[in-house]
């Protein structure tokens, strides 16, 4: 009898162990659906839907060559799966483990209804592994860095099993109907820049980077260089898996590719808060944060249109609307910039992360509900990690301390005419008239931010 593969966010053949599960047990049936209903408020933004079309172009081409189809379904998961059992005789279903709750749920729906077969393959290793030394989950990145690091690589990456196609495909929806990529206006045209969906272009980009890979230490907080790996889609999709990176930088020993190595535990890290507290991106961790005095612009005009402002890039801080008018044109962002922009949303226009967070899950083509959640709440300091409210982030020296003049002049072509020592905070005299002017003093934005801070804090 055939078996089923599920597919979600683990769009490829190599390192995918529902492959090699369903191989092995007889003709595959490669299956995605497209779940709007289960994961309700965390349905797909138009950016990662965007970026799935082409993911799922390139799957399809890539199975075609192994004789095999893409199932395509629209609707409940669970419905269209235990349908499918029923339709293809299938002897039951494999699938990798996926962290978040809509998921969650479903497999444990599935499991009681079918012969679910779930596999590890999207991180490291299995959120949970890790404990500290008394048995508990860690809650903060060094310690857990630390103890994962001791263990890895768990196993080699795996090879295309050999598949073996069914005679009877089931009925597919096709892609184009899905109409996952907007027509007009088309809003994504500088998607391209950011990088190519797909398995191929993943391994392609991970190859470009192995070879700048011991320059990363050193560029990849410099948002004018191009000195980080661009691979966030294709790791957040599945296209390419971190067992993979992290073999292909064994070969790579140097400074740059160590610090590297570090950033992929930050990505199995928020998985781990996120196993440990699902709904970590929906309320800030720490409980005085459920009082604190957040301007909220559904009541308030004039921090209404600072959330526009921000959303927008026009709030008169280059470095801050540089990022946002690239993420708006990319569907990604550098991470110093969403760094910088995040902490100027909650700070200086004292607006809720859960605001800013929901803009990213829109317009990233990288958006992930662990990435995007724990670092939402990293910066502004409500999460299980270090209280960082207080650490109030001067946009205007942080552009100039990472040489963003280049970034800016590119994003925000009104400040392309102003030299490096203008770029980053043009005096009134040297402003053009099409800027906009500063939503709000530094000043008295750190101040303001502290006393609001004052009210919730012990
Ligand atoms: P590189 O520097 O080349 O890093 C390699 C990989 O490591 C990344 O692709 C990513 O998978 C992982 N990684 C790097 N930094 C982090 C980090 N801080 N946390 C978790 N994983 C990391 N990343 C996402 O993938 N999705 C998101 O939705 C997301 N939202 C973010 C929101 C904010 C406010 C901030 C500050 C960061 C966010 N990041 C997110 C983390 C980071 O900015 C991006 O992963 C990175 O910029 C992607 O570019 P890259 O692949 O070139 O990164």
């Amino acid at each position: 009898a055939p078996r089923i593969v599920w597919l979600r966010r683990d769009l490829r053949l190599a390192d995918q162990p529902a492959f090699c599960s369903a191989a092995a047990q007889g003709p595959v049936i490669p299956v995605y659906i497209l779940d709007d209903e289960r994961a309700g408020d965390r349905k797909l933004g138009g950016a990662s839907r965007w970026w799935l079309h082409g993911s799922l172009e390139a799957l399809e081409r890539s199975l075609a060559g192994h004789g095999l189809r893409l199932i395509l379904r629209r609707g409940d998961c669970v419905r269209h799966l235990l349908a499918l059992v029923q339709e293809t005789g299938a002897s039951g279903i494999d699938a990798i483990r996926h962290y978040e709750p809509w998921w969650r749920e479903a497999e444990q729906e599935l499991a009681d209804q079918a012969d679910l077969q779930l596999h590890e393959g999207n991180y490291l290793a299995p959120p949970g592994l890790v404990t500290t030394g008394a048995g508990t989950p860690f809650k903060i990145y060094t310690p857990f860095a630390r103890a994962l690091t001791r263990l890895l690589p768990l196993r080699d990456p795996l090879t295309v099993p050999e598949l073996t196609p069914v005679e009877a495909w089931p009925a597919s929806d096709d892609l184009a109907d899905w109409e996952l990529r907007p027509t007009a206006p088309d809003w994504a045209t500088g998607f391209h820049e950011t990088g190519t969906p797909g398995e191929t272009a993943a391994q392609a980009q991970l190859e470009d980077f192995l070879d700048r890979a011991e320059d990363y230490g050193e560029e990849r907080n410099k948002p004018s260089a191009d000195g980080s790996s661009r691979l966030s889609p294709h790791l957040h999709w599945g296209e390419i898996s971190p067992t993979q990176v992290w073999h292909a930088l064994e070969q790579h020993h140097g400074t740059g590719s160590e610090t590297y190595r570090g950033e992929i535990v930050w990505r199995d890290y928020a998985q781990n808060v996120i196993h440990q507290f699902p709904r970590y991106p929906e309320e800030s961790y720490r409980e005085a944060f459920a009082r604190f005095p957040w301007r909220n612009p559904d009541r308030d005009d004039a921090a209404a249109a600072d959330l526009k402002a921000w959303q927008r890039g026009r709030t008169g801080y280059p470095i801050v609307d540089a990022g946002m008018r690239q993420l708006w044109a990319m569907g990604w962002m550098h991470n110093r910039v969403r760094m910088i922009a995040a902490s100027f949303l909650i700070k200086h226009l004292l607006i809720d992360w859960r605001q800013g967070e929901h803009w990213f899950w829109d317009t990233l083509v990288d958006a992930d509900y662990a990435n995007n959640g724990v670092n939402w709440q990293w910066v502004s300091g409500s999460g299980v990690d270090s209280n960082m409210f207080p650490r109030i982030m001067a946009p205007l020296s942080q552009s100039e301390k990472f040489g963003a003049a280049d970034y800016i002049r590119r994003w925000v072509p009104e400040l392309a005419g102003l030299s490096d020592a203008d770029v980053h905070d043009p005096a009134d005299a040297k402003r053009p008239a099409s800027y906009p002017a500063k939503r709000i003093g530094h000043k008295e934005a750190r101040e303001r931010a502290l006393a609001a801070y004052r009210t919730v804090k012990g």
